[in-house]
Parts: C-alpha cells; structure tokens; sequence
C-alpha cells in the first residue's frame, strides 16, 4: 500500500489540465531565445497590463509582507460601483478559476452532478471530479452549446450547470436572449455559473447584461476575470457574481487570502483604466480577421470565435503544433478537449499574428 493508491478514486481518475507551453519550457527545450519566441497559446493579453495597473501592482510590493486584506475591500468596492451591485453579491478569487473551483468545493459532493458541454472549459469536469460528483458532459451543437439538451440533461442530483460565453476551446457565442430564456427554464435550486472569462472582447452588438440578471435569478452566479482582456493573467484576479446567499456560502469555503495584495491593487488600476481595455479589443478584432483571412486562404476550415482566440482545422493537430514548436510557435493543440484535428492560436499583436501564419504555412506544406 502506498500513500497514492490509498487516494480517492475520483482523485485518481483526474486527468491534469494541460497547459500552453512556457516561452522558458520552449527555449530550454530548443536552444532558441526567449524574445524569439510567440506564445499564442494561453489566451493572453498580448498588450500586456494597463501601464496603471503595473504602476499599482508595483507599488503593493511595499506591503507584500502584509497579508492581503481577505475581504477586498477596496477592489468589491470598485466593482460594486461599476455594476451598481452591493459589494455582498461579489466573491473575489485567485483567477476566475479559483472561482469555478469555490462553487463545486461549496455546492458539490459525491452524489451530487454538474452539466457542461462537451467541447467546453477543461475546468469543469476537473473541478467537478475533484469534488467526487458526477460530470455530465452534453454533446456540443456545432461546437458550441445545446441549451436545450443541456435542460434536458437535469436530474435532481445536478447542482451545477456550467455555460461558458464565449466558449472556449471553441470561441462559440450564445445571444443574451437564448441564456435568459434558458435560467427562466432551469429549475432554482441548480446554479448556473455563466463563465464570462471573454466578455469584454465582445463587439457591441454582442453585448448583454448578465450582472443586471443576478437581481431577479438568485441561481445565477456570473464569473468574470482580470486574466484575460485586463491582462493580469500572471498575477490572477478573477470574480464572481451572484446571489448574497450563494457568496456567503462561497466566501466561507474560499481561502481567506486567496488574491494576493499585488492582483488586488492592480486589479483596482486596472478596473479605472478602461481606454486600454478598449485599445485591447480593437486590436483584437483585427487580428481576428488577419488570422481567419489567412485561414481562409489556406483553404482550411475555422470557427467563427467572440473570443480572443480562433479554432482552425489543421489535420493533425499535434503534428502542426510540434511543427510550429520547432519555428518558435507556441499554440494549443486541443486533442485532450476531443479535437484532435484542430489548433487554438490566440489573437496576438499583428506581428506575431503573422509570424503564426508564416510559419503555419510551413508546417502545412
Ligand atoms: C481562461 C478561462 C478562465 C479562467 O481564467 P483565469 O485566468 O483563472 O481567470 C475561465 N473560464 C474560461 C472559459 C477561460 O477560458
């Protein structure tokens, strides 16, 4: 007997995330160095920060030997008043991540059951697992969410149901109508977490208010982040969003210090900076039809994404990926989400946009 094998089998079913490869791990790996290399396989902020939220960030290593302060005050009460919520509606977390992670450890257990689509969020079954609850994986329709097989798939041990909006791996959108029809449908005692992780890369017409939801759908918790359009993937910020009954029981499970005092400060710049955000989503749309333009000229096929991120159909998407490796490419080759066939390249500056193109090519040819 051994310490690992006396774990509990649903921890020794988990299958890891797998993560974008490090520029470090690919530069160690190839010799190559590390400004070389492109990395457009996390989903990152290709910007960067807000220069304020650096300045912030920066500045709170003054009190790093003072613990955070638990209850974010200054950061809820930022958010509070940029969604005209109360702050006791609001969950703070070490990225959205740690987000999802707080509402399975607070509403799962064994016998319980979360939903989520297939070709979604690796986060989802892992979380769920890691509770010893159920996953219930929906087949995906054109990659993107089945609402109504995803109803269908509620029974009363589900506790949890999962959308992502925008989706990811797959960069699909769901119109803010569709979801407010599904929560009228979904019964009040199941959560729905509305994973909001891209929401600010949406053009205008896209838009919806889902924190505007919370007030009459006390089953709604709506998760959003720092990590991606904010650029604060490295420091981590996430929230959430929800009910005061359902943050309160979220914030007795969370770690009492779980964002640190250099996320919570940029986080604070970050949230006043809103012109940089803008600049961020801009480039992004035209990165996004840079890369899809060349797709297209390829001849291969590709998911229209609201994401900052594109899905394109190489083959053998791990040949492709190892291929663009050796040029000094980093994307995500997607075989673990089911899709073995496709790449996931994040939208990075026009630059490196065509550094992936030109070596794409290659790998392709
Ligand atoms: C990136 C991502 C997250 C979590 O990101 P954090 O860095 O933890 O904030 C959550 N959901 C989806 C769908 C994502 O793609």
């Amino acid at each position: 007997m051994t310490v690992a094998s006396r774990a509990p089998a649903h921890i020794r079913a988990l299958s890891p995330y797998q993560p974008g490869k490090p520029i470090s791990e690919l530069a160690r790996e190839t010799g190559l160095p590390e400004h070389t290399i492109v990395k457009l396989a996390s989903n990152e902020n290709p910007f960067g920060m807000s220069p304020r939220a650096r300045e912030a960030a920066i500045a709170a290593l003054d009190e790093g030997a003072r613990y955070p302060d638990g209850n974010a005050f200054a950061l809820k009460a930022a958010l509070a008043k940029k969604y005209g919520i109360d702050v006791n509606q609001l969950v703070i977390g070490n990225g959205s991540n740690d987000v999802l992670e707080i509402a399975t450890q607070t509403f799962l257990g064994p016998g319980a059951a979360a939903v989520f689509a297939q070709y979604s969020f690796a986060v989802y079954p892992l979380a769920t697992q890691a509770r010893g609850a159920r996953a219930i994986q929906v087949p995906a329709k054109n990659y993107g969410h089945d609402l109504d097989a995803m109803l269908a798939a509620i029974d009363d041990t589900v506790r949890i149901v999962f959308l992502a909006n925008p989706n990811n791996p797959t960069g699909t959108f769901l119109p803010g109508n569709e979801i407010e029809a599904f929560l009228a449908r979904v019964p009040q005692d199941v959560l729905v977490v509305l994973d909001e992780a891209y929401t600010e890369f949406l053009p205008p017409a896209k838009r919806y208010d889902a924190i505007g939801w919370v007030a009459r759908r006390p089953n709604l918790l709506v998760s959003r982040t720092l990590c991606k359009a904010y650029g604060l993937a490295g420091l981590r910020l996430g929230y959430g969003v929800g009910n005061p009954e359902v943050i309160d029981l979220m914030n007795r499970v969370r770690q009492p210090f779980n964002a640190s005092i250099v996320a919570q400060a940029a986080a604070v710049a970050a949230l006043e900076d809103e012109a940089f955000v803008r600049e961020v989503a801009e480039n992004n749309q035209q990165g996004m039809l840079q890369l899809t333009a060349a797709f297209t000229a390829l001849g291969l096929e590709w998911i229209p994404s609201a994401g900052n991120f594109v899905t394109v159909k190489v083959g053998d998407g791990a040949k492709a990926g190892a291929a663009l490796l050796e040029q000094g490419v980093i994307v995500r080759p997607i075989a673990g989400y089911g899709m073995p066939e496709w790449l996931r390249v994040s939208i990075g500056l026009p630059t490196e946009n065509e550094r992936f193109i030109t070596a794409l090519r290659k790998a392709l040819s």
